[in-house]
């Protein structure tokens, strides 16, 4: 007779597979189409397109594609519901999310089961992740729309937003937006992705269920099309999108100049590292998560593996080993573990890049074992060897592909790691702590996992660095997504001074005589602008007071390479910018009298203006040394087991345009922030009163302020704007001036999808200070550490 180990390792899995009866039955009662959810109930269908099972390619419903004037209509009915759903107290708002969160709850087999049908994920995944980590993003935000009015104040909703997601996690991305957007107080529209809209519209029967007052949820599903239309409709105050970089970036353009908020959470490329003293074992477990959940079609999935020489082909061979024990099939079978790809043609996509990388020369490791016939499936594929200028360890493949590297030093790995336009995520295997948060710091990824990999929960943000976008998702960071911070109102501002507006504001070539001419201020020295000229200075009268340097695009890289060989002032302690911006203060007030004198002189102040805007300069610089060492992080309170560090990294290099009014105030209101906490600045000033900042050299020489975090461009505003933005160096902008240069600045930071903050209408800059602008000069890491033998 057979013993009991005999038996373990000779016994086949029997198929296991789960119910669809109720979802079948769902389906059924609605085989004649579903409307869109507008106003608390649905329409009746329209032009319909099919939705597909992954699985077995077999149409499983018929969805309304929704048209120019169905955007329309759920944009007006969420623009009705507002005022009374913003006016609910918090705790009203918190009852309604807490009513949907047990709803999804108690409905969390029938959503896992049709979630599966639809994408295809493995019913392991949406039963034991998706659907609750969905409840979970409900209660949490049921919370915060309690405590929104005492956490956040002087904050309010942004209004209607419009939330576009994508099919790898479809009811997961939609609680991922509603919930902290109703949490705090906006109505939404939303639009599912094309390939799997039926959570949504299963949603959207709990929102009638729950109690949900009409209008502050609309599902209105369609194409591409669809989501173009709903993010360029003018009664749209919000975007917020996750899906393609492609899509972010055509996005980020369509609504540049609107005034509309944005949020985009992109693709990545995410390094999975593994060092020589990692628990392998552990990390082949964490491969597996990391790359073959969900397929790999998962923004943040650990798709480039990064292995120390010394142990790499020792884990290949664990890895190899593993893969041949994993279930390519039926995913709602449930002992499964690589489901279907969403769809034919992100197969062929997934297909051709493969094809690419082996018309390179790549060799593909695959398990035996055969995958189904019928449906659209991939087996898991290892391919080692491969060099970074790869296109398979550039481009984001969207499925169970990983791709290997070897790396000798830490360095080498932190290297490769950022070798990348993303920077999403990434995960660290060592058994080293001090390595491990080492290497966690310089990583340039909005989520750090150490030993761990693909965990999320509502409690810790979510979200990119570079061209996996800005703006984060959950907890206290994503919820701010969803507030406008109510920074003091001024009057609108005015077109930056144009050269060729201004009489007298000629160009004149700089003398080589006795040069009376305020230059640049690059890399801590004073330097000759590029073209050779300068342009004149006039008082309020037209007269000529001065000459300042025209900078150029040639000046602003030159600008910028200063700024990033000066980054390290980031890693200087807090502390130490504290003292240094203390030094700026005080030197600033030395010399109150002659900057309050330069004030009347260039503007027409009156002596008494003046000297109060150059005292206010002072208190500010010493608001933000204060502040330097206490705009903290949190640690997030997520899985047991963990600690969800959220740590506030600076930008790196950031863009500043000043205004035109305030211009000593508002340089240094802009300034001080940024360099407070560890950016360093290439700074465009006031060009029609620039000399407040070209007199701040010598106070910046005389504070301590290392050479090149602050450099300084003189010249036309909205040109060197125009180059701030196009610049792939530059990794956030500000700008403080007119609709037009607001507009053309956040169209083109698209290029690298750099975070800009404009203000174009206006700020009262006596009043301007305060957390936000620590929060707009930082971006958010969340580094998961656990502890526990
Ligand atoms: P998209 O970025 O095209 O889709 C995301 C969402 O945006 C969908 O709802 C889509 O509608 C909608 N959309 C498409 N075009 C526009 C537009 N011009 N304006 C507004 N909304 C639009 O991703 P795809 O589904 O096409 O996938 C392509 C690739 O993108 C994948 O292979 C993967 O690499 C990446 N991707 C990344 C995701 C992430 O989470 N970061 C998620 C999904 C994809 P529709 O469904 O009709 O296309």
């Amino acid at each position: 007779m057979a013993s009991i180990k005999e038996i373990m390792t000779t016994m086949e899995y029997g198929p296991s597979p789960e119910s669809r009866e109720h979802v079948d039955a769902w389906l059924a009662a609605r085989r004649n189409g579903f409307g869109l959810f507008i106003n608390g109930r649905f329409s009746e269908p329209g032009a319909l397109f099919d939705v597909f099972n992954p699985a077995t390619g077999e149409p499983i419903a018929r969805v309304t594609q929704g048209s120019a004037a169905d955007v329309d209509a759920g944009v007006s009915a969420a623009r009705k519901a507002l005022p009374k759903w913003s006016a609910l107290s918090g705790h009203e708002r918190a009852r309604h999310l807490y009513a949907m969160a047990r709803n999804v709850q108690k409905r969390e087999r029938f959503l896992s089961v049709l979630e599966t049908i639809d994408n295809g994920k493995p019913l392991r995944e949406s039963r034991d992740i998706d659907i609750p980590l969905v409840a979970r993003h409900f209660y949490h935000h049921a919370g915060w729309a309690s405590l929104i009015d005492s956490e956040m104040p002087d904050t309010r909703p942004v209004g209607v937003c419009a939330q576009i997601i994508p099919w790898n996690f479809p009811l997961l991305m939609l609680a991922w937006k509603i919930a902290p957007a109703l949490a705090a107080g906006n109505t939404v529209v939303l639009k599912p992705a094309e390939y799997t809209p039926l959570t949504a519209l299963a949603f959207a029967e709990i929102c009638v269920e729950a109690g949900l007052p009409a209008g502050v949820v609309n599902i209105v599903t369609g194409d591409g099309a669809t989501g173009a239309a709903l993010a360029a409709h003018a009664g749209v105050d919000k975007v917020a999108f996750t899906g393609s970089t492609e899509v972010g970036r055509a996005l980020r353009k369509a609504t540049a100049g609107t005034g509309k908020k944005l949020s985009l959470e992109l693709g990545g490329k995410s390094p999975f590292i593994v060092f020589d003293d990692a628990d392998l074992d552990s990390a082949v477990e964490g491969v597996v998560d990391a790359i073959w959940f969900n397929q790999g079609q998962v923004c943040c999935a650990g798709s480039r593996l990064l292995v120390a020489e010394a142990v790499a082909d020792r884990l290949y061979a664990k890895l190899k080993a593993r893969m041949g024990k994993l279930r390519v099939g039926d995913p709602l079978d449930k002992s499964t573990d690589i489901g279907a790809i969403v769809s034919p043609a992100q197969l062929r996509r997934i297909q051709n890049l493969v094809a690419a990388g082996e018309a390179e020369g790549l060799v593909c490791w695959r398990a035996d074992g055969s995958v189904p016939s019928r449906g659209s499936y991939y087996p898991p594929t290892l391919i080692t060897g491969v060099e970074p200028a790869s296109i398979l360890a550039r481009e984001e493949i969207f499925g169970p592909v990983l791709v290997a590297t070897m790396f000798r030093t830490s360095d080498e790995a932190v290297q490769l790691a950022n070798n990348t336009r993303y920077g999403l995520a990434a995960s660290v295997w060592t058994e080293n702590v001090n390595r491990a948060l080492e290497v966690a710091a310089r990583l340039k990824a909005g989520v750090v996992w150490i030993n761990s990999t693909n965990l999320f929960d509502a409690a810790s943000g979510f979200g990119g660095y570079r061209e996996s976008g800005f703006g984060r998702e959950g907890g206290r960071e994503g919820l701010s997504e969803y507030r406008v911070a109510d920074v003091a109102k001024g009057k609108p501002g005015k077109a930056p001074a144009a050269l060729n507006a201004a009489p007298g504001f000629t160009p004149s070539e700089t003398t080589t005589g006795i040069d009376r001419t305020a230059k640049l201020y690059v890399g801590g020295k004073q330097s000759r602008p590029d073209s050779g000229y300068s342009y004149a200075v006039l008082d309020p009268k037209g007269r000529e007071i001065g000459l300042a340097g025209l900078g150029n695009r040639k000046d602003i890289r030159n600008a910028v390479e200063a700024a990033s060989k000066a980054t390290s002032w980031g890693a200087a302690t807090a502390h130490n910018r504290a003292q240094v911006l203390y030094y700026v203060a005080e030197n600033l007030y030395a010399r109150e009298a002659e900057f309050a004198q330069r004030l009347s002189a260039m503007t027409g102040a009156s002596a008494r203006a003046a000297r109060e805007e150059v005292d206010a300069s002072i208190r500010r610089a010493f608001f933000y040394a204060g502040f330097a060492d206490k705009f903290d992080g949190a640690v997030h309170a997520t899985r047991t087991r963990f600690v969800t560090l959220a740590m506030n990294e600076p930008w790196g290099v950031m863009g500043i345009v000043c205004p035109d009014e305030a211009p000593l105030l508002g340089f240094v209101s802009l300034v001080m922030p940024a360099i407070a906490m560890g950016n360093a600045v290439v700074v465009a000033p006031s060009a029609a009163h620039p000399f407040s900042a070209t007199d701040f050299y010598s106070v910046l020489d005389t504070s301590d302020v290392p050479g090149g975090v602050v450099n300084i461009v003189t010249g036309e505003a909205n040109v060197l704007a125009k180059t701030l933005a196009e610049h792939d160096g530059v990794d956030a902008l500000w700008y403080a001036g007119d609709k037009a240069g607001a507009s053309q600045v956040e169209a083109l930071s698209a290029g690298n999808l750099k975070a800009t903050w404009t203000v174009s209408n206006g700020l009262d800059w006596s009043q301007a200070e305060g957390r936000e602008f620590l929060r707009r000069a930082t971006q958010v890491k969340n580094i998961w550490t656990p502890y526990g033998e």
